[in-house]
């Protein structure tokens, strides 16, 4: 197993919605589990980067960012999503993040900010559906623009009838608390809030499901299906790169499966190549 260090499950403060662990259980600690867990049983993990990857007779051939070349047989991408933040310094993110203040997943944490004052930064489709999603925790919604509002009609009016404010200002600045959390907008507003969902999608690392010429939606992400079967064989797909909900449990899930039919997959080929021998 080969990763960058950089999995965003690292940097989650504390999840209540990792099955299994009823009192919550930290980012860090999930990865340290899983990590041990996983050397436990045989799995060898190296931290680098990949830089590329190309099919190559028998498989496929990695290259590594230390300047080094890896074989390997078959290939379960599993590279996940860059966020798009709300432009703050990282230290002060991070620690916003820490604080519960700054929250990028109202599916995993929106119930626990039931009848809290919650704000939603990003004024377009994805704003809207968030917001609305939020608004079955709480009636102190306000959704604001990043820039400029860029809601349909139909989307402006399912917001005013779901009492959801909407704000008209850009966003000029964040300022974290440590228990709430400060819009400052260009039309002079200050607005506090208990915490905040910017909802500015991300950015799929795909670059190497598009060197090995995977299909991928207009967004970026792999398609579902390359979790049982991508277009090139021997490549499996899973977790928050496959597009559908971004979810430790989803993500488990989908290694289960492309693992099994990885696994499956070479197991066919070895029987190919014992039939061709005899
Ligand atoms: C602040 C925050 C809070 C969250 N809260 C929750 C929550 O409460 N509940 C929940 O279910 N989910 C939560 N999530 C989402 C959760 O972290 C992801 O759904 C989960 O980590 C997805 O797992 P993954 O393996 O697909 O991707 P990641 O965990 O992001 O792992 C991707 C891996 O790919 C590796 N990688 C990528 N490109 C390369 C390369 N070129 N070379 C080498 N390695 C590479 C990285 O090193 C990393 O190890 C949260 C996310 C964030 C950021």
């Amino acid at each position: 197993m080969l990763h960058d260090g950089k999995s965003r499950a690292l940097r989650i403060p504390l999840t209540h919605n990792a099955p299994g662990f009823p009192e919550g259980v930290r980012g860090p600690d999930l990865i340290a589990r899983m990590t041990r867990h996983a050397v436990q049983y045989g799995a060898v993990i190296q931290e680098t980067e990949v830089a590329a990857i190309e099919a190559v007779a028998g498989g496929f051939s990695l290259d590594l960012k230390d300047g080094s070349t890896r074989g390997s047989c078959a290939v379960v991408l599993a590279t996940g999503v860059d966020l798009n933040q709300v432009d703050l310094p990282e230290a002060v993110h991070e620690a916003a993040i820490r604080a519960g203040v700054l929250r990028y997943c109202p599916v995993c944490d929106g119930y626990e900010h039931i009848g809290k004052r919650i704000g939603v930064i990003g004024c377009d489709t994805n704003g809207a559906a968030e917001a609305l999603f939020l608004r079955g925790y709480s009636q102190n919604l306000t959704l604001m623009p990043l820039n400029r509002p860029e809601l349909s009609s139909a989307e402006a009016r399912a917001v005013a009838d779901a009492g959801i404010r909407l704000e008209s200002g850009a966003l000029l600045a964040l300022q974290p608390g440590a228990d709430d959390i400060t819009v400052l907008l260009d039309i002079g507003a200050s607005l506090t809030f208990d915490v905040i969902y910017p909802a500015l999608g991300c950015r799929p690392r795909s670059i190497l499901a598009e060197q090995l010429g995977l299909d991928l939606t207009e967004a970026g992400c792999v398609t579902s299906g390359s979790v049982f079967e991508s277009r090139v064989e021997g490549v499996f797909a899973a977790g928050d790169l496959v597009e559908g909900l971004d979810q430790i449990s989803v993500a488990m899930g989908h290694g289960a499966v492309a693992a099994t039919r990885a696994h499956n997959w070479l197991r066919e080929q070895e029987q190919a190549t014992l039939q061709s021998r005899t």
